[in-house]
């Protein structure tokens, strides 16, 4: 079975968060199970730099919006882990350093609306005709609104109906929060019939709407955790696409993300001061202290260590932290915050680092290297997030023993399960889930792990039970594979 992934982003070429890891590590775990697997990418600097061995495969002339003359072209090569990577080439679109969404001042790019559908168009043209070296994809997998306009392009452009066969369609929802929204008058440049802007298709509330794109029109529809599959139908965490997510329900399904256990093994990470496994867990202590140092902590090996990996916005509950931070230090504890964000939620995480200096460390930044850190040397990772898809970082935390502090959505609720006295008895526990998403819930859930940690045995009993979790790509690796097997069936059966 032949399949081409889209994505926007992908480790470690270009990396604004966890879609980056699943379009990494997803990919290899479907090739191992056999599939014939494929990416393509937009061309940004950091993807062309770092693929090897490129070889043009096909040339691009008709890209919406591309200007007179602008180069555009297929490159294929072979990149991590041997799997084949097709960028897209057009330096007019992409050859811009930095974010690929935003401009250096935070504002997004003003022709993403051509961007990313030229990157679909491509993906669809690929999909009618190969990418010119005679490999056909039987289904494309896009992800997120970046790839959302695949499966419209494959219907409504005129080139579809000429008797060529129409792969089937998988889109994913990594966040139904990030839309891809843009004024109608994007349709006609985009080559779509003006008619498609309706209620049932692309319009949404006077917007064109990638995402929406991708829902109504793919032949299937999943999300990266079963929770938040059920609650993306709901009003309340819907965006407002809700309406169109029921209609779908019966092709929608939740499968849980995995993470990628080659680079996040506190057993073989090469980040980390002090290299662990589950029957070592006395070795975590050199890497706390290298945590506490990084950050500016005191280096106390008692303190429990809160740390936070994460983009810093008001979904992730940042907000939620900055104020539960009195309580944790008049607990005794320390708090270590890696990220970027809003310019309001860093400025409070600095004013409260230098309020409490010593105790609260913040470094604003992205950086790979010091997230594993984190990982290796904190006692409880927090992510109170108000809605969260799947979450990778609270999977990294358990694998490195780190206890995750969550609340009790989409993929946090489904991957930790709450220290609760019968969860201890049957050792089952693997962190802290909160009764609620608001600051008393937090802090109910702070004043449990304190108490935990004050008991060192359980408190080690939870970390290997957490450490053996199976949070791994295996399973749902399998879960895609039945369900491009049940799309390949449906379109046989419908060709009889
Ligand atoms: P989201 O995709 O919503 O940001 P996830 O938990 O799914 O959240 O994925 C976030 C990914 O980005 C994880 O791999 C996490 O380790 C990484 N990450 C987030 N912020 C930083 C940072 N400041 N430095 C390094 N890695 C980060």
């Amino acid at each position: 079975m032949r399949i081409l992934f889209v994505a926007s982003e992908c480790f470690p070429y270009v990396k604004t968060g966890g879609l980056a890891d699943v379009a990494a590590s997803l990919p290899p775990a479907l090739r191992a199970l056999g599939a014939d697997v494929r990416l393509l990418l937009p061309g940004y600097p950091g993807v062309l730099d770092r693929l090897r061995v490129m070889r043009t495969v096909r040339s691009l002339p008709s890209l919406p919006g591309l200007p007179d003359g602008a180069r555009a072209r297929l490159l294929g090569s072979l990149g991590e882990d041997d799997l084949t990577v097709y960028a897209l080439d057009a330096p007019a679109f992409f050859a811009r350093e930095g974010n690929p969404y935003q401009r250096p001042d935070g504002r997004d790019w003003p022709d993403n609306h051509l961007r990313f559908a030229a990157l679909c168009r491509t993906a669809a043209l690929m999909g009618l005709e190969g990418d010119g070296d005679g490999w056909v994809p039987d289904i494309i997998h896009g992800h997120d609104w970046q790839a959302g306009l695949v499966p419209a392009y494959l219907r409504h452009a005129g080139w579809v109906f000429d008797g060529k066969p129409v792969p089937g369609t998988v889109f994913t929802i990594h966040n139904l929060a990030f839309q891809g929204l843009f004024p109608p008058d994007v349709l006609r440049p985009l080559g779509l019939p003006s008619d498609t802007f309706t209620h049932e298709e692309l319009e949404y509330y006077g917007k064109v709407g990638f995402l929406k794109a991708g829902l109504v029109y793919s032949d299937r529809l999943t999300t990266v955790s079963p929770t938040y599959a059920h609650e993306i139908q709901g009003w309340e965490m819907g965006f407002g696409l809700d309406g169109v997510l029921r209609r779908r329900a019966n092709v929608l399904s939740g499968i849980l993300n995995g993470i990628d256990l080659r680079h996040w093994d506190p057993a073989t990470d090469p980040f980390i001061t002090q290299r662990y496994d589950s029957g070592q867990l006395d070795r975590r202590a050199a890497n706390k202290a290298d945590l506490q140092r990084a950050f500016g902590l005191e280096v106390r090996p008692d303190a429990l260590l809160f740390g936070v990996v994460s983009r810093l916005t008001h979904q992730k509950g940042i907000d939620l932290i900055v104020q539960a931070l009195p309580r944790i230090m008049g607990l005794g504890g320390q708090v270590a915050v890696l990220g970027t964000g809003s310019a309001e939620l860093e400025q409070a995480l600095a004013d409260a680092s230098a309020d409490h200096k010593g105790r609260v460390g913040l470094r604003l930044a992205y950086d790979e290297g010091l997230s594993h850190r984190v990982q290796a040397g904190a006692d409880v990772l927090m992510v109170p997030s108000r809605f969260e898809p799947c979450g990778l970082t609270q999977m990294y935390a358990l694998r490195y023993g780190t206890l995750p502090l969550v609340t009790p959505v989409g993929g946090l609720a489904d991957t930790v399960a709450d220290v609760t006295e019968a969860a201890l008895a049957h050792r089952t526990a693997t962190g802290f889930v909160t009764d609620a998403v608001d600051l008393p819930a937090l802090l109910r859930a702070v004043e449990r792990a304190a108490g935990l940690y004050r008991h060192g045995e359980l408190w080690r009993q939870v970390q290997r039970t957490a450490m053996g979790r199976d949070v791994g790509w295996e399973a749902s690796a399998q879960a895609y594979l039945g369900l491009y097997t049940s799309l390949q069936v449906d379109s046989t059966s419908m060709s009889q």
